[in-house]
């Protein structure tokens, strides 16, 4: 596929905006992809319509073909919908003990993926934990999640012979509470295809402990089918989050752009192998990645605009060191600072900042305000930006009504822009006749 698409790229040379036809090809073959990683077909089609809007009229950045440039679109919109809100891999498991309820088709990754996340759970967190096999009708199963536990340190529940899955739940709800158990989590029964007795078992269950999460674990290669078993899981019973098994086969996790198009439901952690250690947070950057198989083309477009960046800062400076720092300089700094987070953001990086931060935040003093005074930039002409000195009266009242600002901001804006350049004047000098000369002797 790769190759496929840089002779698409090769053929989109051209520079400037991407126009209608670029993205259109670029789109043609980003659809063809999606579809062979296992995206459904109502999924690729509306995921690429919805870039192609976003797409066409975009600026193309220096050295990266229009063709790049949309892949480079196509990658975070990919990430936009593998997102789901909250963290990844956050549980909601206060209020001990936190009951999981661990649903899915037989053969799935269900009590592997039970004693990976309680492993999980005790290493990472700390949490106590208790599990509980379900599956009643296989004896070997509720042997196999003991041996399992037994392995990784986690407590089972004895299996106690002929009882039903409800009685179950009931004595491990009981016996974590006595326990003084974190987390406890109910390995349910699998069957090959979904059925009525399957549901209303896990249905039965589901209301004797009202579960603080109930994960979905589903195998990750079988693309389609796992979203049709999501979609029935989530009607009947309610799922909170889904985990992605076998993620470590060759499958190219188009399951989970479908499963989060069609449910919604967040992708909590995805298995990467037997291993008890083999279950890692879901990162939708490394799916999407897989899934459009072009992480060098994602890098090189990325690489390509930190560097235009850093030759915008580069100008900067040289003008700076001549103290012809104006208007236009003083916005791209601001700009810079929102980039990074606002006041707030830059103050929480330094060490000791932190409550600062906080007063900045409580005074309502964070990322208005630099947005403020980048639309009193915007506000000026050409002429005035590159000289502030120009402003009249009546052109500073127009400037701060056309930003919806007094005047009185915009006179603080230009006290703060000469304060810096004269600042920016004498580290000019400094660098030029002063220091650096002692330096060079
Ligand atoms: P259950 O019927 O849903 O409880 O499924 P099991 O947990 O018993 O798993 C079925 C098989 O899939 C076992 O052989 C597991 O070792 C295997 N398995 C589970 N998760 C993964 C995974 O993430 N990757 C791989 N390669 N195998 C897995
Ligand atoms: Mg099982």
């Amino acid at each position: 596929l790769s190759e496929r698409l840089s002779g698409v790229f090769d053929r989109l040379t051209k520079q400037g905006a991407l126009s209608e036809d670029d993205v259109k090809t670029a789109l043609r073959e980003v659809r063809v992809a999606l579809l062979e990683a296992d995206v459904s077909l109502p999924v690729a089609r509306d995921f690429v319509k919805a870039v192609q809007d976003k797409a066409t009229g975009q600026a193309v950045t220096k050295s990266v073909t229009p063709g790049q440039q949309v892949v480079k679109i196509v990658h975070d919109a990919l990430i936009d919908v593998l997102k789901g809100e909250g963290e990844p891999g956050a549980l909601k498991i206060d209020n001990p003990p936190a009951p999981i309820l661990m649903v899915g088709l037989q053969g799935g990754g269900k009590t592997t993926t039970t004693a990976k996340l309680a492993k999980r759970l005790k290493e990472k967190e700390g949490k106590r934990v208790l599990m509980a096999s379900l599956d009643v009708n296989r004896p070997a199963a509720m042997e196999q999640l003991a041996i399992l536990g037994q392995q990784i340190g986690v407590d089972t529940l004895p299996i106690v012979k002929g009882e039903d899955p409800v009685a179950i739940t009931l004595r491990a709800k009981t016996q974590a509470g006595l326990g003084g158990y974190d987390v406890y989590m109910l390995d349910t029964a699998g069957r090959l295809s979904i059925d009525e007795e399957l549901m209303a078992q896990v249905e039965a269950v589901r209301d004797v402990v009202n579960p603080r999460e109930t994960l979905l674990v589903v195998d990750g290669l079988t693309g389609q089918d796992a979203v049709h078993t999501a979609e029935n899981f989530d009607e009947r019973i309610g799922i909170t989050g889904v985990v992605l098994t076998r993620m470590d086969g060759d499958g190219r996790g188009g399951a989970a752009l479908s499963m989060r198009a069609v449910t919604g439901k967040p992708i909590k952690f995805v298995g990467l192998g037997e291993k008890m250690d083999a279950l890692e947070t879901f990162e939708p950057e490394r799916i999407a990645g897989r899934i459009l198989g072009m992480g060098d083309i994602v890098a090189l477009v990325e690489k390509a605009q930190e560097t235009i960046e850093a030759e915008q800062a580069e100008k900067m400076m040289k003008r700076m060191v001549k103290g012809q720092f104006n208007m236009n300089d003083l916005k791209m700094q601001l700009e810079q600072m929102l980039k990074m987070g606002g006041m707030q953001g830059m103050m929480g990086m330094m060490p000791g900042m932190g409550k600062m931060a906080k007063q900045v935040e409580d005074a309502g003093l964070d990322d208005k305000i630099l947005k403020q005074q980048i639309a009193l930039i915007q506000s000026m002409t050409k002429k005035e930006r590159a000289n502030p000195a120009l402003l009249q009266a009546s052109r500073k009242k127009r400037i701060a009504a056309g930003a919806g600002m007094e005047v009185s901001d915009l006179n603080k804006l230009m006290k703060m822009h000469r304060q810096m350049s004269d600042m920016m004047k004498k580290m000019g000098k400094m660098g030029k006749g002063g220091m650096l000369k002692q330096a060079m002797k």
